[in-house]
């Protein structure tokens, strides 16, 4: 057992087994959402199928000369295909140059090996380029294909790659290695980031770094601000200042769930590995006295649409979605309090 990260080892012994038993085939497709390590579980296995250590099962043994090359990002027999400087996409020139790859034998004799993360970056000709080669692999060749969005990438591609998901995570084992990790955050404000951060282990430990928790306080306290009266949204857009929309919509999303499981009086259960979320939450819960279903769901419904239009291809100034949020908010929070109380 040697997964890069504590929460892959199942789907480390599927690689490792198929490899021991010769059933590896030449192609495999490892996917699940972002941040979860799948990039580096790719590269760990492709060190694995380039060790010459006889001993190296299940792991590599880091001391021999193709361990070290790799290592180095020398290692003749591996290529890495990502889009290039600024490009969004891989280019058919960059598959092009993996079939002058794979027609050189191999270096050391194990295995020729390309990646290619994120494989879906890929434009339509570099994947018409790619199925010419899956569709007559090399002897000793392997690829490895990595994606967050599965569904990007073509069908004919995805029939020849073994499947593979690595987003099967055990969260105990996630908020653990996060604890390691982030030795200073408390338990229940990993938690609360790991969940922020759609389960994802990398993600989670990037945005914790990044002021992730800070930032969601802020957003709870103009939240309540706001919705009591003490804040227009404009003041609350303003303090808030320039941050990603679809993080923001995420993080108002996240309290408007909250919100809502308090007026459903659901109880969120830690046993599903989110502890109970303390962070700044009595301020929050006040709101539940004024506030209910249906506004929360018109302002979900508009934080979706907003977030919607965030994506990579948007249109919109940053700036003005985040008064776009802020305004939902705004509005679907005071409309009650001219209507009184509703009730779904
Ligand atoms: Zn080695």
């Amino acid at each position: 057992m040697s997964a890069p990260f504590p929460w892959q080892t199942a789907a480390w012994s599927i690689l490792c087994g198929a490899r021991r038993a010769a059933k590896l085939g030449h192609a495999w497709l490892l996917c699940g959402r972002a941040g979860t390590g799948k990039a580096k579980f790719a590269h760990h296995f492709a060190q694995l199928s380039l060790c010459e250590s006889a001993a190296a099962a299940n792991t590599p043994c880091g001391e021999c000369r193709s361990c070290h090359l790799f290592k180095a990002g020398n290692h003749p027999d591996f290529r890495r295909l990502a889009p290039l400087d600024d490009a969004r996409s891989i280019a058919i020139d960059q598959v092009r140059e993996l079939g002058d790859f794979f027609a050189l034998t191999t270096h050391y004799g194990k295995a020729k090996i390309a990646l290619l993360a994120p494989a879906d970056a890929m434009t339509r000709a570099a994947a018409n380029a790619l199925l010419k080669l899956l569709e007559e692999p090399p002897a000793l060749g392997l690829f490895i294909l990595v994606t967050n969005q599965l569904d990007r990438l073509p069908p004919t591609i995805r029939s020849r790659c073994q499947r593979l998901a690595l987003d099967q995570i055990n969260p105990a084992l996630a908020l653990g290695w996060l604890q390691v990790e982030s030795p200073t955050t408390a338990e229940t404000d990993i938690a609360l980031a790991y969940r922020l951060n759609h389960q994802a282990p990398l993600a989670t430990l990037a945005a914790l770094a990044a002021g992730e928790l800070e930032l969601a306080a802020k957003v709870e306290t103009h939240m309540i601000g706001v919705a009591s009266g003490r804040m227009h949204a404009v003041q609350a857009a303003q303090a808030i200042g320039e941050v990603p929309p679809a993080r923001l919509a995420d993080l108002m999303l996240d309290n408007a769930h909250q919100l809502n499981l308090q007026l459903l009086n659901a109880v969120h259960s830690p046993a599903d590995g989110e502890s109970e979320r303390l962070h700044n939450q009595a301020g929050l819960i006040s709101l539940i006295n004024q506030l209910n279903s249906r506004q929360i769901f018109e302002f979900v419904t508009s934080a979706l649409e907003v977030k919607a239009m965030s994506g990579p291809t948007a249109n919109f100034r940053p700036a003005d979605m985040i008064d776009l949020l802020w305004q939902a908010w705004m509005k679907a929070t005071r409309t009650s309090h001219r209507q009184g109380t509703q009730t779904v």
